[in-house]
């Protein structure tokens, strides 16, 4: 086993996960196999039980893992999907070693984080990279080097370099280089104090990432090379990019593929970009803009929704057309008449995934918006939740329809819990989770959309559409395209409309680079549909 450690210096954010997942992806191209591990040193168990504010959109795994977002950057650069044993987290390796201690497994020792926590890091990583028949391990360690929390990760991968010996580990470190004053000047003093941090632990880094906003000067290379200890050539500039899919191809450029190679003693093989390049081709191209509303309640907040945006990214490198998101605030909607009618003139509108009752009344005028008017519309989740909800209301005539999320004394709850929750009395890690089988309609259009009518797509609810309504919604003209094995819903659309559909999985989690989701595309294609017999409207203002 050969392991990368990535760290960061200076601040949180900067992407880290990005230059881990790039990293993997240029062994990868030289046909390594590899894997990522995600640290996080919070004392959560997994990142389910936190809102969106806290770290960001909750990846789901197959698995049902609810994962800390960098998972699914990993997973989108790799190509290959990930299980929960790849996100550690401080809560997960703390509850194994008291499991263990309660159990007996250490009897007669004091148990302490030296040897017993920084062990058990240990173990689960060469679990981790075994399972995966990777030959690299990548680990990236969350947070900022100086944290009292991940004391004991670096402290456990210092040790694990030891065992491995020389030649089985790199440590790459990120840093901040700030550009400051009037002149534009680059400071190294921030990433000499996390070296000199990261030093005094015991780890010394083979390879610095200097992120800032634009490329650093070579006398600014050689400086950090002085101060830091690392040869010029590990000094590695990787400036703020457009799209994020550019930065392997930014580290090849300055010849870290070789390099690596010869940290950890691998065959330095050319790299195959091939695809990678086409697709960014593609992505630049951008001709002709299409204009997609995605109306939610984290909007200001954009990682919350990591996935949706990441997602449009991909079908922009396969139609080279530009995607312009806009992002609406669902708490705004039903109190501002401009905000409605601008939504009323975008190209398509997507509903995603939530939780609660503030900004559903705005989500469900949406709906009824690219209802009625023809607007090419993909619900998920609670996007699609509310589309029943919106259906019953002003379809069906129930006025008071809803989800029991929302008003647990509606007449109609068109959205109720799902029977298995009734009678739960944990919250972690208890939703309808991970890849589930679903099985379409032939001739629907979601079936269209796919190009097959039986598909795994993974979940994260706890709410389904009730099947006492299942009669009178078809009866007016909302038709259930998507079933799962048990009988649940997981698929609805609107035959007359041309593109009216809701899921009740997040396709947003498997779409990647190489291979965009249907659904992603189906709605991006539908919007050049209708852009095309629209008559052409001024680009409104952004509205974020
Ligand atoms: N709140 C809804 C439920 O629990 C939808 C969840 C979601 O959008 N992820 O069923």
């Amino acid at each position: 086993m050969k392991v990368i450690a990535v760290s960061g210096g200076v601040i949180s954010g900067l992407g880290k996960g990005i230059t881990t997942s790039s990293l993997g992806r240029i062994l990868k191209a030289r046909g390594i196999p590899v894997t990522i591990v995600k640290i996080d040193p919070y004392l959560n168990v997994d990142a389910g039980t936190m809102n969106p504010y806290q770290h960001g959109e909750v990846f789901v795994l197959d698995d049902g893992t609810e994962a800390d977002l960098d998972l699914g950057n990993y997973e989108r650069f790799l190509g290959q999907s990930l299980v929960g044993t790849h996100n550690l987290t401080t809560g997960k390796i703390y509850r194994a070693v008291i499991e263990k201690e309660r159990h007996g497994d250490y009897l007669g020792n004091t148990v302490q984080i030296i040897p017993h926590v920084t062990g058990e890091i240990k173990r689960t990583i060469r679990e981790v990279a075994q399972a995966a028949g990777a030959e690299v391990v990548l680990v990236e360690v969350g947070g900022t080097v100086g944290d009292i929390e991940s004391m004991p990760f670096l402290e456990a991968l210092r040790e694990l370099s030891y065992e491995l010996g020389e030649g089985h580990m790199a440590f790459v470190h990120t840093t901040l280089v700030p550009v400051v004053g009037p002149v534009g000047e680059a400071k190294t003093k921030p990433t000499q104090h996390s070296v000199r941090e990261l030093r005094a632990i015991g780890i010394r880094p083979n390879l610095i990432i200097a992120r800032g906003p634009a490329p650093l000067a070579p006398d600014i290379k050689t400086k950090i090379s002085l101060f830091c200890d690392v040869p010029p050539e590990a000094v590695i500039s990787v400036p703020d990019q457009a799209v994020i899919y550019e930065v392997p191809l930014v580290l090849e450029a300055q010849g870290v593929g070789p390099l690596l190679a010869r940290l950890l003693n691998l065959p330095d093989r050319p790299p195959d970009h091939t695809a990678w390049k086409e697709f960014l081709a593609t992505y630049r191209r951008g001709d002709g803009a299409v204009e997609i509303a995605i109306v939610g309640k984290y909007t200001e907040l954009r990682d919350a929704y990591l996935s949706h945006t990441e997602a449009f990214h991909h079908v922009q490198g396969h139609l080279g057309k530009e995607i312009r998101l806009q992002w609406y605030d669902s708490e705004d909607i039903p109190k501002s008449p401009a905000l409605l009618a601008r939504l009323a003139r975008a190209d398509g509108i997507l509903v995603p995934g939530g939780f609660g009752a503030r900004g559903v009344e705005g989500k469900i005028r949406a709906i009824q918006i690219a209802r009625t008017t023809g607007i090419p519309y993909l619900g998920i989740c609670y996007g699609f939740q509310m589309q029943a909800v919106e259906f019953a209301r002003n379809v069906l005539g129930l006025d008071r329809a809803n989800t029991t999320e929302v008003d647990a004394g509606t007449p109609d709850p068109v959205v109720c819990l799902l029977e298995q929750q009734r009678t739960l009395n944990d919250l972690g890690g208890t939703m309808r989770l991970g890849a589930q089988r679903v099985v379409l309609t032939p001739g629907s259009k979601v079936a269209e959309v796919y190009g097959r009518t039986e598909i795994w797509e993974r979940h994260r609810h706890r709410y389904e559409i009730n099947p006492d309504y299942f009669d009178r919604l078809r009866q007016h003209g909302l038709a259930i395209t998507g079933m799962s094995v048990d009988g649940r819903v997981e698929a609805l659309e609107v035959p007359a409309h041309p593109f009216f559909l809701g899921v009740q999985f997040h396709p947003e989690f498997l779409s990647r680079p190489e291979s965009p989701h249907p659904l992603f595309a189906g709605l991006v294609r539908a919007a050049l549909a209708r852009q095309e017999v629209a008559t052409p409207v001024a680009a409104p203002p952004p509205v974020a």
